[in-house]
C-alpha cells in the first residue's frame, strides 16, 4: 500500500460574523497517500475552499489537525511553515495571483528568488512545464497581456515548478477552455502518476472522474475507485 502523506484528523471550521455563525467543517476526516489523486467535489459553499487553506495552512482550524509526515502543521512555527509551503505542501489559489512586473516564465520561477541556489537544469525544467501547459509561445508576456485561462495555466506550472510532495488546487479548470481542461487534467493525472499527491476542489466532472478518489463535501464521505 502506498505510503499516507497526509492525515486530516476531525477538522472542524466555523466563521462567526456579528450578524451569523457559519459552520463549515464538521469532522472531517480522511487519509491522502502518496502519488493518489483526489477530487473534493461539493456545492458552492460547501467548504473545499476553507478544507484547501487549512490544508495548506493559511488559517487553522478551530478542531483538529493536518500531521504531515506526522506532525500538525498548524503547530509549525511560520519560518517553518513558509518553507514546507514552498517545497512540500504547495497550493494554488483559486485567486489568480501573480506578480503583473515579471513577465510569465519569471513568474513561474519565482520559486528560485527564495532559495539560495537555482538547480542547473531550471531552464530546462522551466521549459518543459510550459510547453506541456501549451505556454512556451507566451514565456516573455506579461501578465496584462495574458488571458484569465493563460494565467490559470501559469499559476499551475509555478506550483508544479516547485515540485511538491503535496499539491492542492482550488478550482484550477476555472477559466479554461475545453482543450485546456483536458491538458489540465492529464497533466495533474501524470503528476500523481510521478508520485505527488494531488488534491483539486473542482466543479468539473471530468476532472472529479479523472481522480483516483472523490471527497463529497456535502455529505462527509469519500469514495474509492
Ligand atoms: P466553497 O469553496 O465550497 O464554495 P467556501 O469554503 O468558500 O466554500 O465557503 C464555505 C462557507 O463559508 C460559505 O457559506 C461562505 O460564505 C463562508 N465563508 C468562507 N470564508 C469566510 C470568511 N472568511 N468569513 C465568513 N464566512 C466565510
Ligand atoms: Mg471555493
Amino acid at each position: 500500500m502506498a505510503e499516507i502523506v497526509l492525515k486530516i484528523k476531525e477538522i472542524s471550521k466555523s466563521y462567526r460574523s456579528r450578524s451569523r455563525t457559519v459552520e463549515v467543517l464538521d469532522r472531517i476526516s480522511f487519509c491522502a497517500e502518496e502519488g493518489r489523486s483526489y477530487a473534493i467535489v461539493g456545492e458552492s459553499g460547501s467548504g473545499k475552499s476553507t478544507l484547501l487553506s487549512i490544508l495548506a495552512g493559511l488559517q487553522k482550524p478551530d478542531g483538529g489537525s493536518v500531521l504531515y509526515k506526522e506532525k500538525d502543521i498548524h503547530g509549525l512555527k511560520d519560518a517553518e511553515l513558509a518553507v514546507l509551503r514552498r517545497h512540500d505542501i504547495v497550493y494554488v489559489s483559486q485567486f489568480q495571483d501573480v506578480i503583473p512586473e515579471l513577465n510569465l516564465a519569471e513568474n513561474v520561477r519565482i520559486a528560485d528568488c527564495f532559495d539560495d541556489r537555482v538547480a542547473e537544469d531550471a531552464q530546462e525544467r522551466t521549459e518543459r512545464i510550459l510547453a506541456r501547459l501549451g505556454l512556451s509561445d507566451l514565456k516573455e508576456e506579461l501578465p496584462e497581456n495574458l488571458s484569465g485561462g493563460e494565467i490559470r495555466r501559469l499559476t499551475i506550472a509555478r506550483a508544479i515548478y516547485a515540485s511538491p510532495k503535496i499539491l492542492l488546487l482550488d478550482e484550477p479548470t476555472n477559466d479554461l477552455d475545453r482543450a485546456n481542461r483536458r491538458i489540465v487534467t492529464d497533466t495533474l493525472r501524470e503528476l500523481s502518476g510521478q508520485g505527488i499527491t494531488v488534491l483539486a476542489a473542482t466543479h468539473d466532472a471530468d476532472l472529479a472522474s479523472a481522480a483516483d478518489e472523490i471527497i463529497y463535501m456535502d455529505r462527509s464521505f469519500s469514495e474509492s475507485r
